[in-house]
This record gives C-alpha cells, sequence and structure tokens, in this order.
C-alpha cells in the first residue's frame, strides 16, 4: 500500500489509508475536504492545528515513530523544513530497511538543516523527493540572514529622522510564510508590526514563544510597520491600501513597499543604499514610494538543492516541483546529479557512504507516493 504525501487529489481509501500533509500552503494540500474520510492524515502540530479534521495525527519533530501501513511496520521521523511554519520534511525508514526523505518544500542551509535535525549526518538514503521549485542555474540567492540584514538596513534608513512618522513600511506576506522577514526586522528596529485580525488568528495556532508574540500587534495606529498580502506589494495599489486604513497617519508621504521572493533576483540592484547590504535589494520608485525586492526565498536555491544532493548523496532523486514531463524531470535529475558530482573542498567533512551519486530515473509527480 503506498503512502500518499501532499498528494490529496489523487486520494481514494481503496489507493491508501495513511497520508502526509507536510505543510498549510495550498498546493499541498489542495484536494483535501471538509467531507475527508480516506484515511489518516499525519503532519506536524502546527500544520495540523491550523487545518482541523477528526482524521489528523499530529507527529512530533526529530522523533522517530512507529506506524502500520497496509500491515507493514514503518518507522516516520518528522524533520524541520526550514520553511513556512510547521512545515516538514518526512523520513520514512521501510521494513526492508530502506530510507526515503520527501523533503515537501524546503529551504536547505546546510549548517541550519544539520543543526535542526541531527538525523540527516549519517543517512544513506534510498530515494530523495526533492523540492526542486528553483533547479535551475540562474537561481542562486543569497542565504536568508543577508537578506533581512540588508532589508534592516533599508527599513531603517526610511525610518530614521524626522520624516519618520510620515512613512508606512509594507511587508507582503503570504497567509503562512515569511514571517521571520517582518519578525527579524521589527525585533531589531524595537518595533511591533501590524497584522490583521485574520492573520493574528492564524500566528496564534502556531503557539509562538511569548516574546515573539509581543511583537505583533493588530492596531495599526501604533507602529510604521505592516504586513499585508505580497499580491499588494505593487504601484498603485500599495499606495491605495495605506489610504484604505483607518490608521492615525492616513497621509503617508512614503509608502516603502518589501517584496520578498527568490524570483526577484537578478533584477536591477543596488538602490537601497544603506552600504553593501542593501545592496542585494532590488528597487523601483514611483513618485516617494519604493518596492524592495528581497530575495528572502523559503525554497532552496540551486546552489543548495546541488549542495543537499551532494551532501545527502541518495541512490535516487525524484523531483516534486515543476516536472510534469518525465523529459522535464529526467533533465532536473541529470542537472542535479552533474552539478553534485563536481567536488569541493568542503566535502571532506562529510562522512563517506558507499551510495555515491544519485543519477536514478525520475518520475513527474505535483505530490509524492512512497510505497510501502
Ligand atoms: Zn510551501
Amino acid at each position: 500500500m503506498p503512502i500518499i504525501v501532499d498528494g490529496f487529489h489523487y486520494a481514494a481509501s481503496e489507493l491508501s489509508r495513511v497520508y502526509f500533509l507536510t505543510h498549510m500552503h495550498a498546493d499541498h494540500y489542495g484536494g483535501l475536504t471538509r467531507s475527508w474520510d480516506c484515511g489518516l492524515i499525519y503532519g506536524t502540530e502546527p500544520t495540523l492545528r491550523l487545518i482541523g479534521s477528526q482524521f489528523l495525527r499530529p507527529l512530533p519533530l526529530n522523533t522517530p515513530t512507529h506506524i502500520t501501513v497496509g500491515g507493514a511496520p514503518v518507522v516516520v521521523t518528522m524533520l524541520d523544513a526550514n520553511h513556512c511554519p510547521g512545515a516538514a520534511c518526512v523520513l520514512f525508514e521501510m521494513v526492508d530497511g530502506s530510507l526515503t526523505l520527501h523533503v515537501g518544500d524546503f529551504r536547505w542551509d546546510r549548517e541550519t538543516m544539520l543543526q535542526m535535525n541531527p538525523v540527516l549526518r549519517a543517512l544513506q538514503l534510498d530515494c530523495l523527493y526533492l523540492d526542486t521549485t528553483y533547479c535551475d542555474a540562474r537561481y542562486t540567492f543569497p542565504p536568508q540572514r543577508q537578506v533581512i540584514d540588508a532589508t534592516v538596513a533599508a527599513v531603517s534608513q526610511h525610518l530614521r529622522g524626522s520624516a519618520h512618522a510620515s512613512t508606512l513600511i509594507l511587508f507582503g506576506a503570504y497567509s503562512l510564510g515569511k514571517e521571520r522577514l517582518y519578525l527579524e526586522v521589527a525585533r531589531r528596529l524595537g518595533k511591533r508590526v501590524f497584522v490583521d485580525k485574520a492573520r493574528h488568528q492564524t500566528l496564534l495556532c502556531l503557539r509562538w514563544p511569548p516574546e515573539t508574540m509581543q511583537l505583533l500587534t493588530t492596531d495599526q495606529s501604533s507602529t510604521p510597520l505592516w504586513v499585508v498580502p505580497i499580491s499588494h506589494i505593487k504601484f498603485p495599489a500599495m499606495r491605495t491600501h495605506a489610504a484604505s486604513r483607518k490608521a492615525l497617519q492616513s497621509d503617508f508621504k512614503c509608502v516603502v513597499g518589501i517584496q520578498p521572493t527568490g524570483w526577484t533576483f537578478g533584477g536591477a540592484r543596488g538602490g537601497g543604499g544603506g552600504g553593501s547590504a542593501a545592496a542585494l535589494l532590488s528597487c523601483r520608485r514611483q513618485g516617494a514610494d519604493v518596492i524592495y525586492g528581497a530575495p528572502y526565498s523559503e525554497h532552496s536555491s540551486f546552489t543548495e538543492l546541488v549542495d543537499c544532493v551532494r551532501y545527502l548523496r541518495p541512490r535516487r532523486v525524484v523531483p516534486t516541483v515543476n516536472c510534469g514531463t518525465a523529459e522535464k524531470a529526467r533533465a532536473q535529475v541529470a542537472l542535479l546529479t552533474s552539478a553534485a558530482a563536481q567536488p569541493l573542498l568542503s566535502d571532506a567533512a562529510r562522512p563517506s557512504v558507499s551510495a555515491a551519486g544519485g543519477a536514478g530515473s525520475a518520475q513527474p509527480l505535483s505530490g509524492g507516493i512512497v510505497e510501502a
């Protein structure tokens, strides 16, 4: 019986009774309905709190858990995916001892991932289901911490001085995702960040520690930092958005939008000022208003994907994004495995395993099916 990962469009009780939801993004929970009755759904506690269903089975991170799939024992370990809150990679150890890692969506930063998920240090993976959102050598955006530094510098520059009260900073965010960027800017500037009541309710489900929740406010008149849907970060919608709010400051002279996405990298940069850190941001202006494109991605860059494959050395790689045909999937695998085969000096620190490479066959998948 297969285990279905993020593939609720394929769900049928005759096919499987065991499902995994890696995180609460629509392209992963799509197909999951309120009348769900196809079987158990495993996920992390934050993810399952957000979705709510009697069929949900929360699993703790970094804790091997025994489940039964079609009568066969499987050991499952949820790992932090370094993506949106609650997002997990899922490690499956089958009854024959084979290991499969389905990453869901993830941002591979080797140091961060190994620190959060020590089990990754000593794996001999048979199969890696990989988030290939940025499987193209053009996407080599910087680490998140550098983008956070650059954003802090840019926002700080706009808020500095007497014009501060007439400047509004809008952070674009998904319903879930990009939180670390605006929270870190707020924390480092000693300010709170406005979120509307619906977003606040969502974030309450995550049960963050009090020191993090205290950075949030639902009073938009109390702070120049606001979180808005990412689609609002454009001219002139940004200005309309600001004017529509019943804030004390309704006549903002300058509206600054922060548009965080990996897709912005490669555009014009250098307009931010404030030193070399701000030069990471792209900059567009219209009148007094500014939009910064921040290459703040919660998916892995191409360089990071290569590093992931190089480090984990799976026998087989299965792409899960932008691989709608077998040809596209094969091309992604070939690109990654050939790049990963190039030696790096840093690999000296990697414990040796017998299964090098990973140029296995690929199949197009929008979700992932692991045979148990
Ligand atoms: Zn996602």
